[in-house]
């Protein structure tokens, strides 16, 4: 039960990327010890020593991305190497090692993006083909090759879907259909992976939250739509003054949280009054001028993202408290 909770715990921890570079170079870095063994115990001396290269090859790999948590080129360098691994095994042992180039071949579309997965498997299927010809007979070499394609290309048109719908369901999820923001749980696994990194290597790490004033007298004065036309209006304006990289998030209902990165409180300060400003300055549609006020807080070491927030929030509090249209830092 205790070693269950462990795993689970560890795998939790890991992204779904990083679980599948795991199992696929662990699983194949054990598949191969019968082989190593066989082959000893057949004497095929040099087929024995390359089958015990690629096994500690994958258990590189594994202990890699176990340690660094890399996993785009390791997705790439992995790929490449179990097909040239393949390559070489069929020129030394002979075509019976064919019947895993196919697994390999899917393999290579589990761990890379499909176009990138195309490419490694066209270049792979063009050399098998040089390897082979010499090996078989007219009809044998166009079954191989034939195949070989056929599995290739639904393998793309496959992945291409389970990508496209994964991409669907993630916008789905993450984003909020009205202003086109992110989320509140985009905003929680955002700020989950801001402190696993700031774990590993820290870095200024702040929070903006803000929140319309008096927004109930729009509602009331001009109806619901025309303040839902204001969210929208609200969230242009922010997310075309902030870098790219820089997200934003609704919060609650008028109450919108940014993340600028790698940037210490001043210029997060900075940001925030710029934001106050742009939006005070702004007519937005029916002719209404509106004002925000925000709390500003720097993460720090060992609280939780609720805390975090909290005290962007109390900072928030004080700037209603002041007046409102106003920035507030909390300075706890
Ligand atoms: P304060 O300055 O103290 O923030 O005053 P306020 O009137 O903005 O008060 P509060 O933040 O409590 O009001 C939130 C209002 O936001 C109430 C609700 O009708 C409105 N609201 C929340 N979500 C939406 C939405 O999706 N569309 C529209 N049109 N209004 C919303
Ligand atoms: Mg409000
Ligand atoms: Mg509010």
């Amino acid at each position: 039960m205790n070693f269950y909770k462990k795993i689970t715990s560890v795998i939790s921890q890991r992204t779904h990327q990083e679980m599948v570079l795991l199992s696929v170079s662990g699983l194949t870095a054990l598949c191969f010890f019968p082989f190593i063994i066989v082959r000893l115990v057949t004497n095929d001396w040099n087929i024995a020593a390359l089958n015990a290269i690629a096994a500690g090859v994958m258990s590189t790999f594994f202990i890699y991305v176990y340690r660094t948590r890399k996993t785009d080129i390791t997705s790439i360098g992995l790929s490449i190497f179990l097909m040239g691994f393949i390559l070489i095994d069929i020129f030394l042992a002979g075509k019976i090692i064919i019947y895993w180039f196919y697994p390999t071949l899917i393999a290579t579309y589990y761990l890379n993006p499909h176009k990138i997965a195309l490419e490694i498997s066209l270049i792979t299927i063009t050399i098998l083909a040089i390897i082979i010809y010499p090996l078989t007979l007219p009809i044998e070499f166009a079954i191989i090759i034939m195949s070989t394609l056929i599995l290739n290309f639904f393998s793309f048109f496959i992945f291409r879907s389970i990508t496209h719908t994964n991409d669907k369901l993630e916008n789905l999820a993450t984003i909020d259909s009205l202003t086109q923001c992110y989320n509140r749980r985009a905003l929680e696994t955002q700020i989950l992976e801001l402190i696993n990194k700031y774990n590993r290597s820290s870095f200024p790490l702040c929070l903006i939250i803000f929140d319309l004033d008096h927004f109930k007298v729009v509602n009331d004065n001009y109806g619901h739509l025309v303040g839902d036309d204001v969210l929208k209006e609200i969230s242009q304006i922010v997310m075309n003054n902030t870098r790219s990289f820089e997200k934003i998030y609704r919060y609650g209902g008028e109450e919108f949280i940014v993340l600028p990165l790698e940037v210490e409180i001043k210029e997060a300060m900075l940001l925030a009054n710029k934001l106050r400003s742009l939006i005070e300055n702004h007519t937005f549609s029916s002719n209404l001028k509106l004002t925000v006020s925000l709390g500003v807080a720097q993460y720090k070491k060992d609280e939780t993202g609720d805390d975090w927030i909290k005290r962007a929030d109390f900072a928030l509090y004080k700037a209603k408290q002041s007046g409102r249209n106003i920035a507030v830092c909390d300075r706890s």
